[in-house]
This record gives C-alpha cells, structure tokens and sequence, in this order.
C-alpha cells in the first residue's frame, strides 16, 4: 500500500475541482455569459488560475509526489496519475506565479476581444491582444524547453508527444502532394453536383430537432450531457457524466448537422472514460489529436457515409420539409460530400480540409520559429489560402480571425485536426478488417462500432498515449498512407 499516493491523491483532487469550475466559466463563457460580464469573470479565472498553480507548485506537494515514486508499487492508474502531475509540475514550476496569474487574465478577457474583432472584421483592434499572447506563450515556453528544443517543439508537445517539427513537415509535405492535384480533379467532378437543397430556408426549429435527433442516433448520451448553441461548435468535458457540446444554426444545414455529429464525437470519447480515472488527471482524452481522430470519424468515416444515413434519412428529411424531402438519398449523399474550396476551415469538405491546417502550422512556424511580426499575419494567411485553396479571402474575418485558437494561446493545436484525421483513416482500415462497418450502420448498429471504440480507445483516456493505442488496436505504428489512401479512394473515382 502505498500511503504517499494517497496524500498525494488529496491534492490532485483539489486541483480537480477548480480545473472543472475553470471548464464550467469557459463554457458559460461560450454560452450564456451576460457579454458585461467578461471583465469581472476573467478576475475570477485569475484567481481560480492562481490558486490551481499553488497547490501544483507546493513543495509540500512535490516532495510528496517524489516519496510516492520511492515508495512504488502503483497500479496502472496510479502510475498515469503520478506521469501526469509530474509532468504539471515541471511545466508551472519554471513559470513566476505572477505572470501566469496575469497571462490567464488576459486569455480570459482575449476571446471576446476576438469575438468583437471578428464581428467587425477588424484585425487592428485584436491585433495588440494577439500580441501579448504570443509574447506570453514563447516566455512560457522557452522556460520550459530542453537544452537545443526549439520553442515550436515545446508547443506542438502541449498536443500531440511525440511529433514535432520535423515529423509534422514530412507528414504534411505528403499530405499536399497527394491532395492538391486529387482536389484539382474532384473540384471538377463536383461541379455538376446540385447541394441547393441544402441551404433552402429550413426553420431554426426543425435544425433544432434534427440536431438532438442525429446526437442521439450518433449515442450521445443526454442524461449525461446537454447541447446548447455557441459561435463555434465546441466540446465542455467535466468528468464522465457531465460533457456538454455545442452546435450553431445557420442556413446551411448540413453545417449543423456535422457541427453536432463531429462535437457527438468527442463527447463520446470523454463519456466512455473509464470510471476509476475520470476526474483524475488522466480522466480525458490521450491527446488533442487522438480526440479529433473520433471526432472527424463520426463526421466524417460515419456521418458522410451512405449507410449511416440508410436507417434515418427519410425521418430527417420528414422533419425539414420541402424541398429535402424530395431528395433522393444519393442525390443528398453527393451534395454532403461535395467538394469545393472555401474560406472557413470548419465548413471545409473531407478533402481540402487538411490544407486549411497547413495553413495554420505554417503560419504558427512563422510566427513562433521565425518571429514575424503580428501585423503581417492577413497578408501572408491570404498569400497562402491563394496559393494552395486557390482562392482569396475579401476579408479578415474570412481570413485570420476565423478561428477562436490563437486568442486561447493554443499555438501548435491545428495539427491535431489533420494527425486526428489520419488517425482515424488508419483506425478505420483496421476496424473494416474485422468487422462488417457498413452493413452495421446500414442496420443502425453504430453502437457496436462505439462500443469497440469505447474497448480499445476511449475507456483508457490518458493512460496511453495516442500512438501507443494505434499500435494496440493495428498493430502498427502511425502511417499517414492510410489517410491519403482512403481520401484517393473516396475522391479519386
Ligand atoms: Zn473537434
């Protein structure tokens, strides 16, 4: 019995509560937040903030957590908790309270600025923000980076471990290669497909029922979770049994729908952690990439495929009316799976997608590794969206402040979205090995795909990392050809 682990445990905990309160201010933030409010809640955050770095940075706590590894004889979770603090530790330990304390203010405050600047599309008014938070993270990260470990490196490892700069070039160096010229083709091919229908003025009240329609098909569990309406679609986990999701209602309806169906994703990810680790420093997802991998495989492997919509299409195009309803099932299968590139990353088809995060890891380089000032961002961003999507944005708001990450300071979290992808190819070639995948959802049993996920990903949460699950459930290591192999399938016809 190791009695250090249990002391050690009191203080986790602690930690605990206040990382889910600070969860539940960002998601209010998102939601329902009065906007008078910002101010005043991002002292609070700073103060939640503070208080979670004191109790991480206790020497009590560090030479508690340093006797519970002499004193051994951990199980498994115990020993994921242990790697997990120790590693909280080293990163807040080098960071002077103050500023931590200061920099979480800002960030608390920096997403409304955004949000403003973005409403009115004016890039000078986020611009000084930005400043600082870039500012902040490279101070934060240069603290924290090995003797020769590039400040680009330290972030990207926030993320994903075990990839950084030089793995992530090679992966998206092929990942353009093979798209670009297939995008050529399928923009081509796309043309003549008709996706009218789609944005034909359905009420708000029918997205709204389709929306918890598809969430609880997908398996989304409402006794445990609740979907409200943000700007942007995202994911709130608190332990469990409580993971909220969003989704936004506009005219396009199948950008709803994929909105809910991708955020349905991750909610399952986190609502089938194993019990004994939820609420505990490994009680969330391996890795950002590892959760965009079953995020995009609802969205995209499930939620585009023809069999998914089989059992349900007729009582979604019963709710919505005219003109879907008169839409014959492939006719709408084309139309979701059309391609075309546009300005918005998360409106993008399957196909271009990943450029979009190109963009985004080369920008981060830019800024980060070669200290391009702030100021220039639109021009090189629009420079780059015409070089590889072929098209220009008219304007910042289509441009660089489209995404809510970089007033987060989450600088090296784009890649995930494309590493998550090609996860979830890799995974998807395995799981069509050993089980009939369509003729499942043709006869609506997605749960049995969820409940092998459930088995061989989710309930293990941080316990292993995201390549150590690939190699368990394949029996192989990352390879980014399944990604480009099932993208030249689908698109390549
Ligand atoms: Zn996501």
């Amino acid at each position: 019995m190791n009695r250090a682990f249990d002391e050690v445990k009191k203080y986790v905990d602690k930690a605990a509560a206040i990382n889910a309160a600070l969860s539940l201010f960002d998601w209010d933030n998102e939601t329902l937040a009065p906007a008078s409010a910002a101010p005043h809640t991002a002292k609070i955050i700073g103060g939640l903030s503070g208080q979670y770095m004191e109790i991480i940075t206790e020497p009590a706590f560090i030479k508690m957590v340093e006797k519970c590894e002499r004193e051994g004889g951990l199980s498994e979770a115990e020993q994921g908790i242990l790697r997990e603090v120790k590693e909280e530790i080293e990163k807040l330990r080098c960071i002077p309270p103050q500023e931590y304390r200061t920099f979480s203010e800002l960030k608390a405050e920096s997403s409304r600025i955004w949000a403003k600047a973005r409403e009115e599309d004016n890039f000078e008014a986020f611009a000084p923000t930005l400043e600082k938070i870039v500012e902040y993270q490279k101070k934060f990260a240069s603290y924290r980076a090995k003797e020769g470990q590039q400040i680009y490196d330290v972030m990207l490892d926030n993320y994903e471990k075990e990839f950084n700069m030089e793995t992530l070039d090679a992966f998206f160096c092929e990942l353009k290669e093979s798209i670009v010229p297939l995008l050529k083709k399928a923009v081509r091919e796309s043309e003549k497909i008709d996706s009218g229908f789609l944005s034909a003025g359905y009420p708000r009240h029918s997205q709204e029922r389709v929306a918890s329609f598809i969430a609880a098909y997908t398996g989304f569990d409402f006794a445990r979770g609740v979907l409200s309406v943000s700007a942007h679609p995202f994911t709130t986990n608190l332990h469990n049994h409580d993971v909220r999701i969003t989704t936004h209602y506009g005219k396009r309806i199948d950008s709803s729908i994929f909105s809910v169906i991708h955020e349905a994703g991750h909610a399952l990810y986190e609502l089938g952690i194993r019990e004994d680790i939820t609420l505990t420093p490994v009680g969330q997802g391996a890795s950002m990439g590892m959760h965009e991998s079953q995020s995009r495989f609802y969205e995209n492997i499930v939620g585009r495929n023809e069999a998914f919509w089989e059992p349900i299409y007729n009582e979604v195009a019963e709710i919505f009316g005219k003109p879907l309803v008169d839409v014959p099932l492939p006719d709408f299968i084309k139309a979701i799976n059309k391609v075309k590139p546009g300005l918005i990353r998360t409106e993008a088809d399957e196909l271009s997608y990943s450029l979009h995060v190109l963009v985004r890891y080369e920008m981060e380089k830019l800024l980060i590794e070669e200290n391009v000032p702030v100021r220039d961002l639109p021009e090189i961003w629009d420079q780059k969206y015409e070089e590889y999507l072929g098209i220009r944005p008219e304007n910042d708001r289509e441009g660089i402040l489209q995404d809510v990450h970089w007033s987060q300071g989450s600088f090296g979290y784009f890649p995930s979205y494309a590493l998550g992808t090609a996860f979830s190819a890799q995974l998807y070639h395995r799981m069509k090995e050993i089980m009939d995948f369509d003729g499942l959802l043709r006869a609506g049993k997605l749960s049995a795909i969820t409940d092998y996920l459930r088995e061989n990903v989710h309930q293990y949460g941080k316990l292993r990392t995201s390549r150590e699950l690939i190699k368990d459930m394949t029996g192989e290591d990352f390879n980014p050809r399944y990604y480009i192999e099932y993208l030249e399938e689908k698109f390549g016809k």
